[in-house]
């Protein structure tokens, strides 16, 4: 199977421009569940990135002792205390993950997916989750797709002793399990099942803690604005890394933060 460079012509292809008359509503709500006690500051990246990348609205899941924080670091957001979804939910799609730990509060979230039918990126915990608990993945009746680095990918399907073996696993998993699967390095590989394609943005400056939160919300926003699952983690892998690239401009990699990065979302979008 041939793989893809992801460069500038198959971003070109995959964004559509944003109607001028549009509104909040034309761009989808995007709810994300990230962060816990301890770990606010992947609330707060994810849904930076997520706000960053398009998304109409933006509620974030959060814990009642971290209001304050939430409230006062993204103003743009709403919040809600639990993630109950039905059919009435004003959602367009689901980013579930970063920070969230593994314990069983945190497996409930899961469960509540069950029913859902919304597109879902499952990123960080919530692979741990999958893995840990032996979540059946016939439970998932949606579109999703899993975002793991390669620590996450082997805890979900086995060790493996190098990235071309993964890679082999990744296209048989998206195929079976009809999911996008992102395997998140260097080179972040994607794929389908069917197509496969190689990123070509980005750079060590994004080894760091937070870089994968970030790339959560930003597949989350382009989801809920209504692009497939390839085409929302096509946008996202290319656009988290350029934006990386862009900050090499004023940081180095050892000095560059995601936040810095987050902020270089609209220069990589221009
Ligand atoms: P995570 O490990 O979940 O925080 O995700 C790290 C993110 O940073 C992924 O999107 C990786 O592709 C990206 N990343 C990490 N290291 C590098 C690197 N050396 N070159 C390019 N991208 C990287
Ligand atoms: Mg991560």
């Amino acid at each position: 199977m041939e793989v893809v460079k992801l460069d500038l012509n198959c971003i070109k292809n995959t964004y559509k421009k944003r109607p001028c008359d549009s509104h909040k509503g034309t761009h989808g709500h995007a709810l994300l569940i990230a962060g816990s006690t301890d770990k606010m500051g992947a609330t707060i990246i994810a849904s930076r990135a997520c706000l960053r990348s398009g998304v109409g609205l933006l509620t974030v899941v959060f814990y009642p002792e971290n209001k304050s924080v939430l409230f006062n670091s993204i103003p743009e957001a709403m919040y809600a205390n639990s993630c109950v979804i039905s059919d009435s939910s004003p959602y367009q799609a689901i980013g579930i993950g970063p920070g969230i730990g593994v314990d069983e509060v945190s497996l409930q979230y899961i469960y509540e997916l069950y029913e859902n039918k919304l597109p879902v990126i499952f990123d960080a915990d919530a692979l741990n989750l999958i893995a840990k608990y032996k979540i059946d993945w016939k439970k998932f009746n949606f579109r999703f797709v899993l975002t793991p680095h390669l620590k996450e990918f082997d805890r979900l399907f086995g060790e493996h002793d190098s990235e071309s073996e993964r890679r082999t696993t990744a296209i048989q998993k998206a195929k079976d399990l009809n999911c996008v699967i992102v395997l998140k390095g260097h080179k972040t590989f994607i794929t389908d099942g069917i197509h496969t394609f190689e990123n070509t943005t980005g750079n060590s400056g994004l080894a760091k803690g937070g870089s994968g939160d970030a790339l959560t919300g930003m597949i989350t926003s382009f989801l809920a604005q209504g692009y497939t699952t390839l085409e929302s983690a096509i946008l996202g892998v290319y656009l988290h890394g350029l934006a990386a690239d862009i900050t090499l401009q004023t940081q180095s990699e050892e000095s560059m933060l995601i936040t810095d990065v987050i902020e270089n979302i609209g220069l990589a979008f221009k």
